[in-house]
């Protein structure tokens, strides 16, 4: 820590004599999205170093998996952190600028609406997880192909009860995912490899005539209604008021004020490397903290929860409490690769948690990742009660084996002592 705040204090000291007092008509050249060309809504930094509104960028890179702007390679995670600092300054300098681009995106988010083929089987896919799907019903093989052909490469991974229509499944959620490599085999079979993005949620859905029963869905993106939503209800004042208190670049009343080197990014987080080209404004917000690698207490607290209940869950299952082999396959070892940000914990935990499909269904449909979380939670408890019941009566059951084995052997003895003394 102590090497970071010299660092930060030598890059940052010309930028606080330079702009001691200053001028919002410098700052408004810095502030515009260079993809919508207004003042940055929600700003994200790439790793190349540019900044666009979170919308934009993820628009753009639809299309192409570049930075519009210097071409480098590109990507948007769902849970990219957003540039809290940029955010910061352009709701200090164009409040009426940000209460309009929030209308703008309420609209937008009811408007925009996608179509996409699905695949609507007996499974509940989650995002950030990866899938393997060997294709060979004729429906599926048109949809692969679509998909490889189309510039597009997503589609939609919906569960369907055994018994259920697929008009059932509208108003459910599902996954989007996007097909990292396809191969087709010489006879039309198809070997996919695709990994969850995010989620949606189907308003309607209709079977494509001509496709052996192929459907496509309307769906609507639920997580951007509930970004936008968190947004305009404040919680997100309260995780910049949480990231200045920890330590970040912060527009204080029109003066730049910094408080402490920034804490460790999370795994998976690191901030935007420096670059050369960036301007002293911009390259101050590189400095900030990233307010999702502090989520809210709560979200910890549950993690947390959930951490320990899966290393008890490793520790009930009848062989960890045999002890055998737990060197190789303990807990410690597999408690150690877990995802840190709440967000990808919870849905590695619903992938991972040996529940009914309609439970997993049900977490994938949890309106926020703690109320995921919450569920996650009580769930594993039940498991790891049950487990620990039956490991403990496993284990009684041995004792008993074992009792009656040695009786056996000394009553045989007992047997052959008596035969040998008649
Ligand atoms: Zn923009
Ligand atoms: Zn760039």
């Amino acid at each position: 820590m102590q090497a970071n705040d010299v660092s930060a204090a030598t890059t940052l000291a010309p930028l606080r004599r330079h702009h001691a007092e200053p001028q919002p008509q410098q700052l408004e050249a810095f502030l515009d999205c260079a993809l919508c060309l207004k003042a940055l809504f929600q700003p994200v930094t790439t790793t190349c170093g540019h900044s666009y509104c979170r919308n934009c960028l993820a628009s753009a890179l639809e299309y192409k998996k570049l930075c519009p702007l210097c071409r480098a390679p590109c990507f948007l995670a769902p849970d990219h952190p957003t540039n809290v600092t940029l955010q910061r300054i352009v709701e200090s300098f164009y409040p009426d600028v940000c209460k309009q681009r929030i209308s703008e995106l309420r609209q937008d988010c009811k408007d925009k609406k996608m179509r996409i083929p699905l695949f609507v089987e007996e499974m509940v896919q989650f995002p950030f997880a990866l899938l393997s799907l060997h294709l060979y019903e004729s429906r599926y093989k048109l949809l692969a192909q679509r998909c490889n052909e189309g510039g597009s490469r997503v589609f939609g991974v919906v569960y369907l009860p055994k018994t259920g229509s697929v008009q059932s499944v509208v108003g459910s959620a599902g996954c989007l995912v996007e097909i990292t490599l396809a191969h087709e085999t010489p006879d039309g079979r198809w070997y996919i490899h695709a990994k969850g993005v995010k989620r949606f949620r189907i308003e309607s859905v209709c079977e494509e005539p001509g496709t052996d029963g192929l459907v496509y869905a309307t769906v609507r993106d639920i997580d951007a209604e509930a970004d936008i939503e968190r947004m305009v209800s404040g919680s997100s004042s309260a995780s910049l008021a949480n990231a200045s208190s920890t330590g970040s670049t912060a527009v204080d009343g029109g003066t730049f004020a910094v408080a402490a080197a920034p804490g460790t990014p999370a795994l998976g987080q690191e901030r935007a490397p420096r670059n050369a080209g960036v301007s002293a404004v911009a390259e101050a917000t590189l400095m900030n903290v990233d307010p999702r690698a502090h989520p809210d207490a709560e979200a910890e607290m549950l993690c947390l929860r959930l951490r320990v209940l899966l290393e008890d869950y490793f520790n009930s299952t009848f062989w960890s409490r045999l002890n055998l082999f737990s060197a190789l396959i303990g807990p410690s070892r597999r408690i150690k690769s877990l995802p840190e940000s709440p967000l990808k914990f919870s849905y590695w935990a619903a992938g991972f948690l040996p529940v009914s499909l309609q439970q997993k269904q049900k977490l994938l449909d949890a309106p926020t990742v703690n109320e995921r979380l919450r569920l996650e939670v009580e769930m594993l408890r039940e498991i790891v009660h049950r487990e620990s019941r039956q490991s403990n009566g496993f284990l009684w059951l041995l004792l008993a084996i074992v009792v009656v084995f040695v009786s056996l052997y000394f009553m045989r003895i007992a047997a052959s002592a008596a035969a040998l003394g008649h």
